[in-house]
């Protein structure tokens, strides 16, 4: 039967960290957010916000994720902070972010022990986000043991890509035994983008085309043919694809070869390619804020670092227009796609050839906000939406629960 579901709390869990916020589903308003910091480490740090109340508590003692998403109940539950609940059973449902979902999950799922245990035998796929977030879904089973807990995967809308999409030339044995395929990540915010162009197009989303491009630290560019991914830039982890802030993207496999022949452990090339690559290392900082300063002041290597950037995401998003023969809009969305209107700017000069034009006041004047940064002329809009990744949990676990 269907539940009666308002305030639905949404939990973002790593190893030390918890992050969380609570929305009204009948207005689908934020009521409150925050987060713990080093979670079992000492010298916690928590901060909460609800409308006009703030606070930064530090060193506050939190062992474990219950004790963190107790901290969080009790302040949402606290009058002198805002009180937006009167107590912990006004959390109607909590929805989850998952990183990796692997095959098996394709949509949000509620939990019960058989789902966590399935979920568990996922780890091995995403080693450094899954563990933590099951340990967030377990401390808030204690905490919130009457609310209906569910599952959103980052991979799960990417699940609909076909076989010549996700499958790598490898031998299939090492698709079937060990799960070597691409999966794509950064689905629920592809998702949420994709749903909010088909609706500033005014089209059917079964009948929407886009390349999304959630660029931000870590970026993915998307392929979304009749308003489901076709494609992905990310692979079996999200290394792969573009270049990133401190993320190779897409290398010859065979330099992780050659450096292990030269002296490099894989735990070497491991930290290498995913936390001294990128535009770090192509010129020192991985904050597109910093690269694009240096840029106007003529430093040389940030100058190559941008290009280099913008022509791994022009590459991605001609494969994909060519593959999707008709692309209603480009969407360009996460911390850069949103804010940075330099390499916006750099990325749309880069895709020129596809007959896409820039707006250049339009892109300057383009901070966090929904725009059009294309000219009129544009052979394809592209279009900046900011994301809303905890929306979309909560919409997704709203509907599992009421549909
Ligand atoms: P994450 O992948 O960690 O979620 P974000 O989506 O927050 O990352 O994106 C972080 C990136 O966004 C950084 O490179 C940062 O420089 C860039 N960014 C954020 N705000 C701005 C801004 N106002 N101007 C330019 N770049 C920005």
């Amino acid at each position: 039967m269907a539940e009666v579901i308002r305030n639905v709390l949404v939990v973002n869990a790593g190893s030390s960290s918890l992050k969380f916020m609570l929305f009204d589903m009948a207005s689908e308003r934020m009521l409150a957010k925050g987060q713990v910091e080093r979670i079992g480490i000492g010298n916690a740090l928590f901060t909460f916000s609800t409308e006009g109340f703030s606070e930064k508590q530090s060193p506050c003692e939190v062992p474990d994720h219950t004790a963190a998403i107790r901290l969080a109940c009790g302040a949402l539950t606290d009058p002198a902070k805002g009180g937006c609940l009167k107590s912990f059973s006004d959390i109607d449902a909590v929805g989850h972010r998952l990183v990796h979902g692997g095959e098996r999950y394709s949509a949000p799922v509620r939990l019960d022990e058989a789902a966590l245990r399935e979920i568990e035998k996922l780890s091995p796929l995403a080693p450094l986000h899954n563990p933590g977030a099951l340990q967030g879904i377990r401390g808030c089973e204690q905490v919130l043991p009457g609310a209906p807990h569910v599952a959103v995967f980052d991979t799960a809308f990417h699940q609909t890509m076909p076989e010549e999409s996700y499958l790598y030339a490898l031998p299939k044995e090492l698709h079937e035994r060990l799960g070597v395929r691409k999966y794509g990540f950064h689905g629920t915010s592809h998702r949420f983008v994709t749903e909010r162009a088909a609706a500033l197009l005014g089209k059917p989303l079964d009948q929407t085309n886009l390349v999304t491009c959630h660029l931000g630290n870590g970026s993915s560019i998307t392929a979304v043919k009749g308003g489901k991914c076709f494609d992905t830039s990310m692979g079996m982890t999200p290394l792969a694809g573009v270049v990133m802030g401190t993320r190779s993207g897409d290398v010859d496999p065979a330099v992780a070869f050659y450096l292990m022949k030269n002296g490099y452990s894989a735990e070497d090339v491991d930290a290498l390619f995913n936390k001294q690559a990128g535009v770090k290392a192509l010129c020192g900082s991985s904050d597109m804020r910093d690269v694009c300063a240096a840029c106007e002041a003529g430093d040389r290597d940030a100058q190559v670092a941008l290009a280099r950037l913008v022509h791994s995401y022009a590459m991605y998003v001609g494969g994909y227009v060519a593959l999707l023969g008709r692309t209603d809009a480009i969407v360009l969305t996460g911390g850069i796609g949103e804010n940075s209107w330099e390499t916006r700017a750099a990325f749309l000069k880069a895709i020129a050839g596809l007959g896409v034009t820039l707006d250049e006041a339009a892109n300057r004047a383009t901070r966090g906000v929904e725009a059009t940064v294309s000219g009129k002329d544009s052979a394809i809009p592209v279009l900046v939406i900011p994301t809303n990744e905890e929306l979309m949990i909560a919409r997704e676990t709203f509907a599992v629960l009421t549909k």
